[in-house]
């Protein structure tokens, strides 16, 4: 079974990788440092050492056990492109993507130049796996618009923006060779307001532009109360999605075993 997840845009959370550091104003109340830190020190438990960067190799081959095609957001509870995962294990990762191909993932991340410079260079071959779609988050005006001029410099089959939390008003954004853009206000304790125009000026934008618009959620101190919808709908466009033919038993149990000799340095 995979890991199922409650956000609205995808299906289930794959996590190779735990932990991460603050990098930018959309950090400040990040819910997986909130959520991993609960458990510090909890003997046992996945998150023992709270929000602390560690690489999990033996999550690597979980796609290959999840025989349904699901749309995957890889790494909910970190950052694959975090300056402190090696270049090898971000090529282990994209390798399953790559071979565990009837899923699709939703790759985001805040280190934007350092995913352009991958999808550039090492992952140039691959970059365009319709079934892998890559996507940076936007906060504000200062650190997220860079990003998106990163992420159209990188080659990518699916580009996409997470604007979440939206913290101000964007202005005009360039959405040229952007496929798909989420938005959502901050939730929890001490949530940051959002405000309708901002959210109505990117659905504008997006519609004028052809671009899927996904709003996610107002947020606030009690996020269902305050629900998701806009201007009295929800928003709930998104790109087709789904990849190639399930893999046959045989060739999935291949593929762990590939995956577990890589992990041993075999
Ligand atoms: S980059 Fe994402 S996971 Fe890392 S601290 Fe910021 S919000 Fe949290």
């Amino acid at each position: 079974m995979s890991e199922k997840s409650s956000i609205e845009w995808t299906d289930s959370s794959w996590n190779p990788i735990r932990g991460c550091t603050k990098i930018s104003p959309g950090c400040t109340h990040c819910y997986a440092e909130t959520f991993a830190e609960r458990f510090r020190g909890v003997p046992g438990h996945p998150y023992e050492q709270g929000f602390d960067l560690r690489l999990i190799p033996g999550k690597l081959a979980e796609p290959f056990h999840w025989k349904v095609p699901s749309r995957i957001f890889v790494n909910s509870m970190s950052d694959l492109f975090h300056e402190g995962v090696p270049d090898s294990y971000i090529d282990a990762v994209y390798g399953v993507m790559q071979d565990a191909s009837w899923h699709t993932y939703q790759v985001l991340t805040k280190r934007s130049g350092r995913m352009r410079d991958a999808l550039q260079d090492r992952l140039r071959s691959a970059a365009l796996e319709p079934h892998i779609w890559w996507g940076v988050s936007v906060e504000n005006r200062a650190h997220g618009l860079p990003r998106i001029d990163h992420l159209r410099d990188a080659p990518a089959g699916l580009r996409f923006l997470s604007v979440e939390p939206l913290l101000e008003d964007l202005g005009r954004v360039n959405l040229e060779g952007i496929g798909w853009v989420i938005v959502g206000g901050e939730s929890g304790a001490g949530a940051r307001r959002l405000d309708a125009d901002w959210v109505r000026s990117l659905r504008d934008q997006c519609r004028d532009a052809g671009v899927p618009f996904f709003f996610k959620q107002w947020g606030g101190t009690r996020k269902k109360l305050a629900g998701r919808e806009l201007d009295g709908r929800t928003h709930d466009e998104m790109p087709p999605w789904g990849g190639a033919a399930v893999m046959s038993p045989e060739g999935r149990r291949e593929a762990i075993a590939r995956v577990d000799r890589q992990i041993a340095g075999v």
